[in-house]
């Protein structure tokens, strides 16, 4: 597909000077487990602009796997909050819990090429394994790599990671770099209750969508290696990634006068107004506060006059 930068016209440049072959397809992908909050209001935002802002498309997927997690009405929710905000998006909504033949696949070829494996460990057996500090993920440790002790009962399914320094280049973040197996080990796939893991849900999903570009929040940078390496081992093309900044912190620290952390209170167009002004002047973006779609016009217009770098890096360490 061909585009032109939209912001070409309106400065007057010549569309054919700076004719580009670009087919950016973005993403929101978010889990129904409640009402969105403020730090999920600009990663969406963010994603959203990004998206649009390269004339690209912008898809909404639902991940509903965990479903001990799902709230009912939650999904729909999303979607009229999304409404509200004039974050629009584009074709059918899908469903993770309508994709299981895809993952089916995707995990028969990994066992196939003997990537991935029954793992018998519960979760407490992982941790005293791995002697992890309070808190930490625990990196798996191997136990049934090489087969199950005998007796042992699979649970979940591991994918074996490869010990070896991957890296990329993330729009936000910059050079990340990360050895899956130093780092965690071989991770679940599908988990001992017979989900599908989010990591190889979300890699044969957006690879399955088309998706060129993952725009999300910063406490996922550090799936983000997982993810490639499932890409590689499936041979499926490796989107770039944004990291926004985390709006959040995961402490409960102070960020400033508002609670960041509250789901968004209310859906009326006094307070859609504040929290758009307030999501986008996050990422940097100052607009004059009015209807939802001109906001976003007008960020629009900012972000496609700016390099994408630039954008979300004014409060990457929050307000006060
Ligand atoms: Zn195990």
């Amino acid at each position: 597909m061909i585009y032109h930068h939209r912001g070409d016209e309106e400065d007057g440049v010549s569309v054919l000077s700076v004719l580009s072959v670009v087919n950016i397809v973005g993403r929101f992908a978010p889990s129904p487990t409640g009402p969105l909050h403020f730090g999920s209001l600009v990663a969406v935002v963010g994603s959203w602009l990004f998206a649009r802002a390269a004339g690209g498309r912008w898809l909404v997927r639902i991940e509903d796997l965990d479903t001990a997690r799902l709230v009912r009405g939650s999904e729909e929710e999303i979607l009229e909050a999304l409404r509200r905000y004039g974050l629009t998006w584009d074709g059918e909504i899908v469903r993770q819990s309508e994709r299981t033949a895809l993952y089916d696949d995707a995990l028969a070829r990994l066992l196939a090429q003997g990537l991935a494996y029954d793992c018998a460990c519960s979760r407490a057996e992982v941790e005293r394994a791995a002697s992890a500090p309070v808190g930490a993920e625990p990196r798996y440790p191997g136990t049934c790599r090489n087969g199950l002790a005998a007796g042992r009962t699979p649970r979940a399914i591991r994918f074996r990671a490869p010990d070896e320094l991957i890296a990329f280049d993330d729009i936000v973040a910059g050079r990340v770099e990360e050895n899956v197996a130093k780092q965690t080990g071989d991770f679940v796939v599908k988990r001992a209750d017979g989900a599908y893991a989010y990591q190889l849900a979300v890699v044969v999903d957006d690879a399955e969508q088309g998706v060129t570009q993952v725009v999300r929040g910063g406490d996922l940078l550090s799936s983000t290696a997982r993810q490639i390496a499932l890409q590689r081992a499936l041979a499926l093309p490796q989107p770039e990634y944004a990291h926004l900044p985390v709006v959040l912190g995961q402490d409960g620290r102070k960020l400033g006068k508002r609670d960041w952390a509250l789901p968004l209170p209310s859906l009326d167009q006094a307070h859609i107004r504040d929290t758009l002004a307030a999501a986008l002047g996050f990422l940097g973006l100052e607009v004059e506060s009015g209807s939802p779609r001109d906001m976003l016009e007008k960020a629009l217009s900012l972000t496609r006059g700016r390099r994408y770098a630039t954008i979300g890096q004014q409060n990457s360490t929050g307000e006060e």
